[in-house]
């Protein structure tokens, strides 16, 4: 376990009343489709509370983050590897610089950040090798996010439908969801680079929404970083944070409706419940 111990501590806090209270919009939104994607702003109560989705009828997951701590893996990858060839005179890159130029990007976006003046060819054969370095770490170590398999348990007596929706390469979305022991949970399983526009922009969950046949105004997603969590809210959904590696705040700033530490927050099954109750109570209703 070479970064085992390199993990960090989680960060989880409550929603911003006060903060979200100064973004109430003055009429309700539009439904998002792919065009007017840029002007979807969420009523004030969406923004704090699952409730007004009920009847919930499909959850959305990333999976970097989400649904398992991948990014020490990725680090490690990217760290030797990048020694290996001698990338920044041979010096291994910080988990610092890892944060901030490598974790949650796509492996096109890497291309023309990072390794832009590397030949296009060699950069994604580099890329591809780091993939595979990657799937064999993920295979023995990968583990599930805590409380995942509570939560999945929960989704499935529900009946909720339900789909991962990554920025990773297929093979690696594919490797990680299979280790987790999820491939018969997902019925879908969306690719960012396999879409028009990957995460921060919302094709992917859009992709999801219409592959499921399930309208936004009935689904949430669960993300872990500012790019995942920006894709969500211009998708039209609430976005439940995980503070697995980033910032409460980022998360917060980037639109999400409150964060959690791990499936197994108090904070979460409150507003799982409250959903329930608000869903019965549309039902007695009607
Ligand atoms: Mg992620």
């Amino acid at each position: 376990m070479p970064f085992a111990e390199e993990k960090k501590k989680t960060i989880y806090h409550s929603c911003n009343l006060t903060r979200h209270s100064l973004t109430l919009p003055l009429s309700p939104p539009p439904p998002p489709t792919m065009s007017n994607i840029s002007s979807t702003p969420l009523p004030l109560d969406r923004k704090c509370s699952l409730a007004l989705i009920a009847p919930l009828e499909a959850i959305l997951f990333d999976i970097d983050g989400t649904l398992c701590d991948s990014d020490p893996l990725h680090y490690y990858a990217f760290r030797e590897m990048l020694q290996e060839v001698g990338f920044n005179g041979g010096i291994p890159i910080t988990e610092e610089f890892y944060s901030e130029h490598f974790s949650g990007k796509n492996n096109e976006y890497l291309c023309s950040t990072v390794f832009h003046d590397w030949d296009l060819q060699t950069a994604r054969k580099f890329l591809d090798d780091k993939e595979a370095m990657f799937r064999r770490l993920a295979a023995e170590q990968l583990e599930p996010v805590k409380g995942l398999d509570k939560l999945r348990k929960w989704i499935e007596n529900q009946g909720f439908r339900r789909a991962a929706v990554t920025n990773s390469p297929r093979a690696s979305g594919e490797l990680m969801i299979s280790s987790l022991g999820l491939s018969d949970f997902f019925e879908i399983l969306v690719i960012g680079v396999e879409c028009t526009r990957a995460k921060p922009f919302p094709d992917p969950y859009l992709k999801a929404l219409e592959t499921l046949q399930v309208s936004h105004k009935h689904a949430f997603i669960f993300e872990d970083s500012v790019s995942g969590v920006k894709a969500g809210v211009a998708a039209g959904m609430p976005v439940v944070g995980l503070g697995t590696r980033n910032p409460e705040t980022w998360l917060t700033d980037a639109g999400a409706t409150f964060v959690i530490r791990d499936f197994e927050d108090p904070k979460l099954w409150e507003a799982l419940e409250e959903l329930e109750r608000k869903a019965e109570a549309t039902t007695v209703a009607t």
